[in-house]
């Protein structure tokens, strides 16, 4: 059985306490994860507070700051086939997916790399000629990040980049559900040469570990990745000593298909939208909104597509759609189904756990025409399932996108850019994607509104968010 070991203060070690992680395609235990407790945060937050102030680490250059980030985006792309392998081991992701998403990992930690250096203050033109005004950027001090099992060396990724080259030193809080991707991620830091304690990596649970962590009154900023429930909790641990946060929570997104759309490419892109990473991401298009003059012919298409989907073990390349997590995100899913039938919904196709070991659910289509209250339309899945509902006119498209609570992502597909336009200016959410779906970039903000949490991950205001600014005025 593998063993793996937390990373504070650039030692690695056991943790108080061990725990197990299963493999969610098979049910095995196949590793034991150090679990952090109180001692284990405290002393992880008094490391990252101790590398904030160091010489070697608060006396470096940005520059210097900066090519330590490119080393370790060198060293995540020479691990990525380990780190891969591990992720879909723990998490059930496959591997197609796993072995992409690191490579873009790595391109993250480059582009934060290059800002390190071009993060700038400015000088004011005050109206007083004995007078010199400027602005320093500082960086914020210690950062707790906390993240769920999904993408988790991406989420990560978008705080420890940003929050390195800003200056700032972290406390990583892996998800109890499967450490296993974030804990050989520290190996690989460690060997990137930064200063001991800069970045620290720990696993637990939420009231023992993250609690501890978000409520501690070492730590200046929390950049929060979950469930909005989770969320709510740690806004509340932040007000013990007013630490800042930016929050990255969940979504159900609207997938808005006008009647002028080329179908076959467009259900592409629909089953992209849903069923990857088995409907676990957070901005998974999840509400198929559909113009009634398409919807018969685009249905028919999307349920043969959706059946054709290879299900099976997350390590083959050939498969496209993996087991669910955990235990939990099974039941969930299976729960919330059944009530959507209960209020309404029609399976189109799907529907059913299949039978056999690992947490297999196929994917799944639900027609909610004849069923608006339908919880699957409101209630985030995080797992293979597709609630449609219908339109006839581009308003109705428009209030049935905005009817949530969430505000991550949108999709919006026409032909007709004046149209494609007046959605943009009409959707509340915080990324629209126009005829494509599921794009990043490091250079472009990431993060939502509402339910989804706010404050921006990726781009150069999310490294400028890691600073404030110091106001220095110098009588000459
Ligand atoms: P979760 O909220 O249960 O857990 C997230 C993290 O919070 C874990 O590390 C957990 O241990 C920790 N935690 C739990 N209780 C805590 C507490 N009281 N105080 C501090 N930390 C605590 O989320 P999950 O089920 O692991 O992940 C799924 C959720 O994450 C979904 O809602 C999904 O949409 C969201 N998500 C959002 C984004 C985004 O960028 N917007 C990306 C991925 C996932």
């Amino acid at each position: 059985m593998q063993q793996f070991q937390q990373y504070i203060g650039g030692v690695f070690s056991d943790g108080s306490a061990r725990f197990e992680s299963r493999d969610p395609a098979t049910g095995e235990v196949w590793a034991m994860m150090p679990e952090a407790r109180a001692p284990d945060v405290d002393a992880a937050v008094a490391a990252a507070r101790a590398a904030f102030h160091a010489s070697d680490w608060a006396g470096m250059t940005a520059t210097a700051r900066g090519k330590l980030l490119y080393r370790l985006a060198d060293l995540i792309a020479e691990n990525t086939e380990t780190l891969a392998q591990l992720e879909t081991r723990d998490t059930g992701k496959i591997i197609r997916e796993t072995s992409a998403q690191i490579a873009y990992v790595a391109d993250y930690y480059r582009y934060y790399a290059g800002l390190a250096d071009k993060i700038e203050g400015a000088h004011l033109p005050i109206d007083k000629p004995d007078m010199e005004v400027w602005l320093r950027r500082e960086p914020l001090g210690v950062v707790a990040a906390v993240v769920p099992w999904n993408s988790q060396l991406f989420l990560a990724a978008v705080k420890i980049g940003p929050a390195l080259a800003a200056g700032c030193t972290v406390v990583l809080k892996a998800s109890e559900e499967a450490p296993a991707p974030l804990l050989e991620f520290a190996r690989i830091f460690d060997q990137a040469g930064f200063p001991a304690g800069v970045l620290n990596v720990i696993t637990g649970f939420g009231a023992d570990c993250g609690a501890v962590l978000t409520a501690h009154p070492g730590i200046d900023h929390i950049a929060f990745t979950g469930g909005p429930d989770t969320a709510r909790h740690v806004v509340r641990n932040s007000a013990e000593n007013l630490a800042s946060t930016s929050l990255e929570l969940g979504g159900k997104s609207p997938f808005i298909v006008f009647e002028d759309v080329d179908i076959d490419s467009t259900v592409n892109a629909q089953v992209s939208a849903i069923f990857a990473a088995t409907g676990q991401s957070c901005v998974a298009g999840s509400r198929l909104i559909i113009s009634n003059q398409i919807k018969d012919v685009f249905l028919r298409s999307l349920k043969e597509k959706a059946e054709r989907v290879r299900i099976g073990a997350p390590q083959m390349a050939e498969t496209e759609v993996g087991p669910l997590c955990t235990d939990a995100q099974m039941r969930r899913t299976v729960e919330l189904v059944a009530a959507s039938l209960a209020a309404g919904a029609r399976i189109v196709t799907g529907g059913q756990p299949l039978e056999g070991e690992g947490n297999f659910f196929p994917p799944t289509i639900l027609d909610c025409s004849s069923a608006p209250d339908a919880p699957c339309l409101r209630e985030e899945f995080f797992g293979p399932v597709l609630s449609v509902c219908g339109f006839d006119t581009e308003a109705e498209a428009l209030a049935l996108a905005n009817d949530t609570a969430h505000g991550l992502a949108s999709g919006v597909f026409t032909r007709d850019l004046t149209r494609a336009h007046r959605m943009i200016r009409g959707i509340r959410a915080g990324i629209v994607w126009v005829n494509t779906y599921r794009a990043v970039s490091p250079i472009a903000p990431f993060g939502g509104q509402g339910l989804s949490g706010h404050g921006r991950e990726g781009g150069l205001q999310a490294a400028l968010d890691y600073t404030r600014v110091k106001t220095v005025w110098l009588r000459t």
